[in-house]
């Protein structure tokens, strides 16, 4: 019996219903109910709030979520071979957990969830980031979620989290960071998984602000950091050229130097640049 709830442990879990994981499926497998209580913890209080869960697989994570006092969980899964196991844990927890099989990059979950909403989730590494810039680029902000507690290649997450200067930061770190907190709340070595995966993770918190941390409009700002970033090594003028007539009259109005490589300029400064290019 485990520590969180009085369903079997994960490893009986997996053998009944036969789970072997499927690197296709991205699936390594936590198994630890401890570690995943823990993760969960991450999330911070969920008493009150609707979490969306993107592949539980044999239900580690949503085991803590749900121990953790979630009011309820939604899961989206692709792999109906884990229906049968997440299916004991909704019993287990009458009411609370909501499993839809299908693929999280086509399913909208939005008709199944009641505000406030947290979103955690031990991501896919193949779709993990695409599903992180969705969720940070919505039309409308603030987004449907509050929180985002997320497991990524560690790589991933130091690229979510990177300051001006480092070889990390980019494209990911300026839409995280231009309207959300996000900091890396836990790090795990491969043998944490099952199977071990090649590389580390870690799991990143972000908490959505009420508002942008500086004015721009969204999808100017997306253009202005996916052209700095293409051409990362290239002074800005070069990089940024044929973005908006007069381009270096509108780097220098924002403050900064032409000759600047994009990693060295803050978030402030790109914002100030995007207002600077919408007005061309
Ligand atoms: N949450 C479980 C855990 O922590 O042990 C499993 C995590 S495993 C890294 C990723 C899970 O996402 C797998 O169960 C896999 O089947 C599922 N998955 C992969 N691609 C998916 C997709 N496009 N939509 C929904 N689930 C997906």
């Amino acid at each position: 019996m485990s520590g969180i709830d009085t369903l079997p442990p994960l490893r009986d879990v997996i053998a009944t219903h036969q789970l072997s994981a499927r690197k296709s499926l991205g699936q390594n497998f936590l198994l630890d109910l401890n570690l995943t209580a823990k993760i969960a913890r991450q999330a911070g209080d969920l008493s009150g709030m609707d979490v969306l869960e993107i592949g539980p697989g044999p239900g580690g994570l949503t085991r803590g979520l749900l121990a953790e006092g979630a009011r309820r969980v939604l899961a989206i899964e692709k792999d109906s071979r884990c229906l049968p196991a997440l299916a004991e844990i909704a019993a287990a927890y009458p009411d609370r957990l909501q499993v839809i099989e299908g693929d999280a990059l086509e399913v909208d979950p939005l008709a199944h969830l009641t505000p406030p909403i947290a979103i955690a989730a031990n991501l896919p590494y193949n779709v993990g980031t695409e599903l992180l810039v969705r969720w940070l680029t919505p039309r409308d902000w603030p987004p449907f979620w509050s929180t985002l507690t997320l497991m990524f290649q560690r790589e991933v997450a130091e690229r979510i989290v990177a300051t001006p200067g480092s070889k990390a930061y980019g494209r990911l770190a300026i839409l995280s960071q231009w309207r959300a907190d996000a900091r890396i709340v836990l790090s795990l070595p491969p043998g944490a998984f099952t199977p071990p995966p090649k590389v580390s993770s870690a799991v990143v918190h972000l908490r959505a602000l009420p508002e942008p941390r500086f004015p721009a409009d969204p999808k100017v700002l997306e253009r202005v950091v996916a052209k700095a970033f293409n051409q990362r090594r290239k002074m800005l003028r070069a990089a940024l050229k044929g973005l908006a007539p007069d381009i270096e009259d509108r780097i220098l109005a924002a403050g900064i130097k032409p000759t600047e490589r994009a990693e060295q300029v803050p978030l402030e400064a790109f914002c100030a640049l995007a207002r600077a290019v919408a007005q061309a």
